[in-house]
C-alpha cells in the first residue's frame, strides 16, 4: 500500500479542506535503525519488466545509458507530432494529436497513485521505451481535476533538469488522458527504503543533494513542488534520482503566498498544518523530513492518528535517534524550523558539512 497525497479531506476542525494524502503507517513496523543498504548491492535492472529487461540486457552499456539519459530527446515521429499539431484551445500544452494508445506496446504497471496508473510502454515504430501515466477522464471530472492536470502537464513539460522526470506531452482518447514521460528503470525510492532499510550517510547525502538541486532549480523558476516524499522520487542508473509527480506543483511568483493544504500528511509543514499562508520554503521543510526518513526509515512526526501528527508538527516535537550522525542532525534541524524564514536555503544545503564530507564517497560526481 502506498501513502497517497491528500485529496479533499479535512485536515482538522480548524483547517480548510485539504488535499494532502495519507501513507501506510510505519509507526507499528519494527524500525530497523541499522544501516544496511549499500548502493553497489543493487541490480540496476531488477525492476524492469521482463520483456523490456530482456531487450535491455542485450544492449551494450552505452545503449542502456542512452535509454535512461538520452530519452529526453524525443524520437522524431513523436517530436514532429508535438511541434506541428497543437490544438487551438490548448495552445500551450504539448499535445500529441496523432498519438494514441495503439502506438504503444503496454508493459508492466510501474506504479499507482491517487489518480494515475503508470505503465512501462514501448513506442511501436521507434522502439522507444517510456513511462505512460494513465488517468480516467471520469475521475478527473469527478474530482474536478481538469485545471490540476493541465498545470501538471504545463509544469512538467517546462522543466529540464537532470534530477526531474521529463515529460514529453500528453494525448487522450474518449475515456482517458495519457501523460508520456521518461522511464526510470529502478523505480521508487520508497520501495528501496522499505526493502533495504535506512540508508547510510553516503547514500542519503547523495540523494538529498540531488533533490536540493532539483528544488533549487524549480524554485528559481518560481515553482513549488508541494509533494516531496520517497514515493515521488525515482531511481535511475548510477544512483541518479529524479523527482516526479508534479500533480500538486504550482507556479508561485516571488512574494506571493498560497493557502491550499496539499501534499502528504507526514510531510506537511507547520504553516500548512495551521492553515497559514506559505511559500516555496515548504519544500525545504519537506526536504528535512525526507532526510530524516532516509536515515531512519520513518518520517519524524509519524503517528497512527493524523491529528497527533499535526500536533507534533506544529509543536516541532522531533526526536532524532542518536545513531544519526551529528552532521546529519544539524542539517535536519536547520531545515525543520518552525519559522519559514529561518529554514536553511537550498543553496546552503548543497554546501552543508554533511554533504561536503560525504561527497568524495559518492558513486558519481554530481554537477
Ligand atoms: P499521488 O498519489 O502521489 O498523487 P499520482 O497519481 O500523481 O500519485 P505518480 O506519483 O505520478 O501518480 O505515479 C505513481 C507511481 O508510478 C510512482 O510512485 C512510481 O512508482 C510510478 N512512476 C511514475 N512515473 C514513473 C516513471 N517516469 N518511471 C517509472 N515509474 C514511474
Ligand atoms: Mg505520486
Amino acid at each position: 500500500m502506498q501513502r497517497n497525497s491528500l485529496v479533499n479531506i479535512k485536515l482538522n476542525a480548524n483547517s480548510p479542506s485539504g488535499k494532502a494524502t495519507t501513507r501506510p503507517n510505519t509507526s507499528k513496523i519494527n524500525k530497523p535503525w541499522r544501516i544496511s543498504h549499500s548502493p553497489q548491492q543493487r541490480n540496476p535492472n531488477s525492476k524492469i519488466p521482463s520483456p523490456v529487461r530482456e531487450k535491455l540486457n542485450k544492449l551494450p552499456v552505452n545503449n542502456k545509458k542512452f535509454l535512461e539519459m538520452e530519452n529526453s530527446k524525443i524520437p522524431s515521429p513523436v517530436r514532429k507530432a508535438t511541434s506541428s499539431k497543437m490544438t487551438h484551445e490548448n495552445k500551450k500544452l504539448p499535445k500529441f494529436k496523432s498519438l494514441s494508445l495503439d502506438d504503444f506496446e503496454l508493459g508492466k504497471k510501474l506504479g499507482k497513485g491517487k489518480f494515475g496508473k503508470v505503465y512501462c510502454v514501448r513506442h511501436r515504430s521507434t522502439g522507444y521505451i517510456c513511462a505512460l501515466k494513465v488517468m480516467e477522464k471520469e475521475e478527473i471530472i469527478k474530482y474536478n481535476l481538469q485545471r490540476q492536470f493541465r498545470r501538471e502537464v504545463e509544469i512538467q513539460t517546462s522543466l529540464n533538469h537532470p534530477n526531474l522526470t521529463k515529460s514529453y506531452g500528453y494525448f487522450h482518447d474518449e475515456k482517458r488522458v495519457y501523460l508520456l514521460m521518461e522511464y526510470l528503470v529502478n523505480g521508487e525510492m520508497y520501495k528501496l527504503l522499505r526493502s533495504h532499510g535506512p540508508f547510510n550517510d553516503i547514500l542519503a547525502s547523495d540523494y538529498i543533494y540531488q533533490i536540493a538541486n532539483a528544488l533549487d532549480y524549480m524554485h528559481k523558476k518560481n515553482i513549488i513542488h508541494r509533494d516531496i516524499k520517497p514515493e515521488n522520487i525515482l531511481i535511475g542508473f548510477n544512483n541518479v534520482i529524479k523527482l516526479t509527480d508534479f500533480g500538486w506543483s504550482i507556479i508561485n511568483p516571488p512574494e506571493s503566498r498560497r493557502k491550499t493544504v496539499c501534499g502528504t500528511i507526514d510531510y506537511l509543514s507547520p504553516e500548512m498544518v495551521e492553515s497559514r499562508e506559505y511559500d516555496h520554503t515548504i519544500d525545504a521543510w519537506a526536504l528535512g523530513v525526507l532526510a530524516f526518513e532516509l536515515l531512519t526509515g520513518a518520517p519524524p512526526f509519524e503517528e497512527e492518528m493524523k491529528d497527533t501528527t499535526y500536533k507534533r508538527i506544529a509543536a516541532l516535537d522531533i526526536k532524532i535517534p542518536s545513531n544519526v550522525s551529528q552532521d546529519a542532525q544539524d542539517l535536519i534541524l536547520k531545515l525543520l524550523k518552525y519559522d519559514p524564514k529561518d529554514r536553511m536555503r537550498l543553496g546552503d544545503v548543497k554546501m552543508h558539512p554533511w554533504i561536503l564530507r560525504n561527497k568524495p564517497f559518492w558513486e558519481n560526481k554530481r554537477l
